[in-house]
């Protein structure tokens, strides 16, 4: 296909994209040129840059070149985007999802199968159509990622091993002998602190950090993630790893060139993380030290901002965990035209049944005298989330103040929420970061250039460069000026593939 006759005169604009759209969804063209466009790069942390109006040429999945004028380069078979008064931006990378299940859903009831097939098959597009082109699974395993990364349109996924102890977290919430079973015993530690608890069969050589930690690297795994958690609802005072522990994991793991990542959300978690000298911190700090007033410990806390700062610990914020929760008994949720972008109809519908609704019910318990309306009843739960988000705002604040690298990760989803769905939950995370004081600029970097050094592949992905994957978004308005411009995607480029953003939404299909 040839569309370059239509790029000469603004009417026939109309035409071409007209025909993109009837024509072929993708183009499925071996090379791709896209027309004087500007091009916005993260330069350094926090700063950007953009191009002058160039052309782009994408061949073979990569970016072979990058000049004012590349039309002498294009052939019969060279699709072309015009890209006057837009912008061409690298795709963005989440690096803290979950890529099982469908959020909000559990069990398996023969009749949903076909509601739960048409959801999976939606949510790599709905991850595309918000522009995450590429994801970090914190829970992976290999034979589930590589799967994922054969379905066509969706976001590249790389995954961490996580490496648990016995009845911690999240180990605890399997059913108690199913913990001990393959696969989920796999990469599960000897904890010298529980020497009785485990089944026979359980070779103490196979679970020390060195052998645990070889054999996800092994299995292919690009990281390690560790948990401490003392637990949550209904599952408190959970065993968490020592300190000598981890830091043997941590060491393993460094001598493989592999990120260690923690999951910890209070302040004990985050001096714990201090201690092991773990990779990055995989949640804000929403609770603090226990038995304290909020805010009294202010001067430890910035203390801790700072020792976490100087040790180069990375922090992804993830403050749309909270949200997600007290969103779950937003009566309105479901009217925000956005939502319906990323989630299928049909499982919308389901979401709002009494099965549907069932994490939301478990929410509302706490606050429920029976009278009270939905509305009353969102009121609640937000007014009850203030505490820890502030909590969270002013402490994400002090890191960034102290300079630590903030990394962007959405938690999609955190838990069982439909609130949380693929691609419109990191959407929302952004917003988050520009409340806690964020620039336009860091959020760039760390959705681009930041998440790619993070990964280890700041050579393929993460900005738009010669030799670089083609994974790219085409805007009509700057992202450096305006959040709402990653709203404005017109067309998501997936390993040199281009894809109308609309084809992408759950509405299409
Ligand atoms: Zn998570």
């Amino acid at each position: 296909m040839m569309f370059s006759e239509f790029i000469v005169s603004p009417r026939f604009l109309v035409v071409s994209s007209l025909l993109m759209s009837l024509l072929s969804p993708t183009a499925q063209a071996d090379s791709l040129l896209i027309k004087q466009v500007r091009i916005i790069n993260s330069v350094s942390d926090g700063q950007a840059k953009i191009s002058k109006v160039s052309d782009v040429l994408i061949r073979d999945g990569k970016i072979q070149a990058i000049a004012p004028n590349l039309s002498r380069h294009a052939s019969k078979a060279t699709a072309q985007i015009d890209g006057r008064g837009r912008f061409l931006i690298p795709g963005l990378i989440d690096s803290h999802v979950h890529l099982d299940g469908v959020p909000g859903y559990a069990g398996d009831d023969s009749k949903d199968a076909a509601m739960l097939q048409e959801a999976r098959a939606q949510m790599p597009r709905s991850y595309a159509y918000f522009g995450f082109t590429t994801v970090l699974d914190l829970t992976g395993d290999a034979g589930f990622i590589a799967k994922w990364n054969a379905q066509p349109a969706g976001p590249q996924a790389h995954f961490c091993t996580p490496v648990t102890i016995p009845n911690g977290y999240p180990a605890s919430w399997m059913d108690k002998d199913l913990q001990f079973q393959v696969p989920a015993t796999k990469y599960m530690l000897f904890d010298p602190a529980q020497p009785n608890v485990y089944p026979a069969n359980f070779k103490t050589d196979d679970h020390t950090p060195q052998a645990v930690v070889n054999a996800a690297k092994q299995d292919g795994a690009n990281c390690i993630k560790v948990f401490y958690e003392t637990g949550f609802g209904p599952k408190k005072n959970l065993p968490v790893p020592s300190v000598a522990l981890i830091q043997e994991v941590v060491k393993q793991a460094k001598h493989l060139k592999m990120p260690v990542y923690l999951h910890g959300n209070s302040q004990a978690s985050y001096e714990f993380a201090l201690k092991a000298g773990v990779t990055t911190l995989v949640h804000g700090m929403w609770h603090e030290a226990k038995n304290v007033e909020q805010f009294a410990n202010q001067t430890r806390l910035k203390q801790i901002a700072d020792e976490i700062a100087q040790a180069g610990i990375s922090v992804q914020p993830t403050m749309q965990v909270l949200y997600g929760e007290h969103e779950e008994l937003n009566p309105d949720f479901f009217k925000n035209p956005m939502v319906a972008q990323a989630i299928p109809q049909r499982l919308m519908a389901w979401y709002q049944t009494d099965a549907g609704q069932w994490m939301k019910n478990i929410l509302a318990e706490d606050f429920e005298p029976a009278t009270k309306t939905p509305a009353e009843l969102y009121q609640s739960v937000k007014t009850m989330y203030q505490k820890p988000l502030s909590t969270v705002r002013r402490m994400t604040a002090e890191l960034h103040q102290q300079g630590a690298k903030m990394l962007f990760g959405s938690d999609t989803p955190s838990g069982p929420f439909y609130t949380q769905f693929p691609g419109i939950n990191g959407r929302w995370e952004m917003d988050r970061w520009l409340e806690a004081g964020m620039s336009l600029p860091e959020l760039f970097s760390a959705l681009t250039m930041k998440n790619a050094r993070a990964l280890g592949l700041e050579k393929t992905i993460g900005s738009v460069e010669v030799g670089k994957q083609a994974d790219l978004l085409l805007l009509t308005t700057n992202p450096l000026l305006d959040v709402r411009a990653y709203d404005t995607i017109e067309q998501v480029i997936l390993r040199g593939k281009a894809h109308q953003r609309a084809v992408l939404s759950a509405q299409s299909h």
